[in-house]
């Protein structure tokens, strides 16, 4: 019995556990079909190695992603009245709240992080989309808010990464409020003369396109995302016309003229880098500062002169 118990059972459970795994160690590539080890997605960043299709990721690894190696804190966030129409459709909307953060381990849809990105201070607030699709409460017109005023305070980038279905109908008029709140979110960082750059990622749509995420100094949006506010079905239904081909793709809004760069993932923290180290630099820096506070009363005297000169010409 003893042989039994101690050799062949654990032998047996082993056997057993091995064939648990293989499910989830492949995933299918949405692109190509090609069956992709996690691994090997893992070091790509979720991006496929034969097509270049850009998986999605998840919202930890992002941050990750971004901010220099060790070097970035996530934010405890402010408590949000939770359900405050006591919503209920097939299930209680407190219940679908319960199962997504059980899910994600997080409390609602947005994460926070203040670290430095090549040496500069930056703030990144950026969407979970396994949090009920990313959607847009109140929690998260918390969590913009508390990140914007966290840049400002800082004296730093904000950096927005959204990844959302939309408004989060759950709570109804409140979470349509969300969007003029981000927008004021995104105004206090405005005011204070810092760079609030989004990163539009797969996918941008609904209320969230329609705020926050369209009124940023710089659009980088990643390969193949897409972004827009209703989907292309019903666009088409709607309007009766077929719609062009790679419409509401990250590309094809480059082309025209909404987005200002398609950065593959594996070049993002450099570009954000570069970007972040030119603004600040002459925001901060000596020099440039010194040509800034210059060029301001020139240009005051410039306005001075040309009303000046109607003023005369209206004489
Ligand atoms: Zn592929």
């Amino acid at each position: 019995m003893s042989w039994i118990t101690n050799f062949v059972r654990p032998k047996i459970k082993a056997l057993m556990t091995k064939q648990d795994l293989p499910d989830n160690l492949w995933q299918k590539c949405p692109g190509c079909q090609t069956m992709l080890h996690h691994q090997e997605l893992i070091k790509n960043l979720n991006v496929c190695h034969h097509c270049n299709h850009h998986l999605r990721m998840g919202v930890i690894e992002r941050i990750e992603m971004l901010f220099d190696p060790g070097h970035y804190q996530t934010i405890e966030l402010p408590k949000s009245n939770v359900d405050p129409l006591k919503f209920r459709d097939k299930k209680k909307y407190t219940d679908r709240l319960k199962d997504a953060q059980a899910k994600t381990k997080r409390k609602d849809a947005i994460v926070v992080a203040q670290g430095t990105i090549g040496g500069q201070t930056a703030v990144i607030a950026a969407f979970d989309f396994n949090f009920m699709g990313g959607s847009m409460g109140s929690a998260v017109g918390d969590g913009l808010l508390t990140a914007a005023r966290l840049a400002v305070m800082l004296k730093a980038p904000f950096i927005v990464i959204p990844a959302s279905g939309g408004a989060r109908m759950q709570e109804g008029m409140l979470s349509l409020m969300q969007m003029p709140r981000s927008v004021v979110a995104v105004e206090l960082v405005k005011e204070a003369r810092l760079p609030y750059i989004v990163i539009l990622t797969d996918p941008t749509t609904g209320g969230v396109s329609a705020s926050f995420a369209m009124l940023g100094d710089i659009h980088i949006a990643e390969p193949g995302a897409q972004i827009g506010f209703a989907g292309v079905r019903v666009i088409q239904e709607t309007i009766r016309e077929s719609l062009p081909e790679g419409f509401q793709t990250a590309e094809y809004l480059r082309d025209h003229g909404m987005v200002d760069l398609v950065v593959p993932r594996g070049e993002l923290r450099a570009q954000i880098m570069t970007i972040i180290n030119i603004i600040m630099q002459k925001k901060t820096g000596k020099p440039l500062n010194r040509d800034e506070d210059a060029s301001r009363p020139v240009a005051a005297k410039q306005n001075g002169s040309s009303r000046s000169k109607k003023d005369k010409a209206k004489s």
